[in-house]
């Protein structure tokens, strides 16, 4: 038996598991899809790497100073105290470092987190759970693009240097 024919047995062998083959790739391609009109767009990295003045105050005192991370995969929320605010679409991806792509993390959680941007899924259960600890009047949707209510922000904070 040479290669050619081997190979045509694995194949052969294969065949019958193809349209499984084909549904896990499916699968797994709708897992990673990101939930559109949440990302940065086009727009390059933000020069602010890091969180800071009353951007990082604000996301932290909205989660009422508690991780915002699940407690176990997909189901309820982390009970450890949030230290870390990071971005739910990635800073090197892009992600802008706004109130509104930010998230209160513990320290656990935001040495876990990926660097890939987050799927569809994703942002949908964080907003989700948001709609229950909130405060009111604080818009539970992630964006990860900069607006001009951003950019007049940190203007101003850039003036007053700090906050
Ligand atoms: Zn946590």
């Amino acid at each position: 038996m040479n290669w050619v024919t081997l190979l045509g047995a694995v194949f052969d062998g294969l065949r019958p598991f193809l349209p499984l083959l084909v549904g896990i790739a499916a699968f797994l391609t709708v897992l990673r899809f990101p939930m559109p009109g949440r990302g940065p767009g086009r727009q390059g990295r933000d020069p602010w790497r890091s969180f800071k003045f009353a951007a990082r105050r604000r996301v932290v005192e909205r989660a009422g100073g508690r991780c915002e991370a699940t407690s176990f995969l997909v189901w309820g929320r982390c009970n450890q105290d949030a230290v870390e605010v990071d971005h739910v679409y990635p800073w090197s991806r892009g992600g802008a470092t706004i109130v509104s792509n930010g998230q209160a993390l513990c320290r656990h959680h935001n040495r876990a987190k990926s660097s890939w941007p987050p799927p569809w899924w994703y942002i949908g259960l964080l907003e989700r759970r948001r709609r229950g600890y909130f405060p009111a009047d604080e818009d539970v949707r992630v964006s990860a693009a900069m607006t001009d209510a951003d950019r007049a922000a940190r203007a101003g904070w850039a003036a007053r240097k700090s906050d």
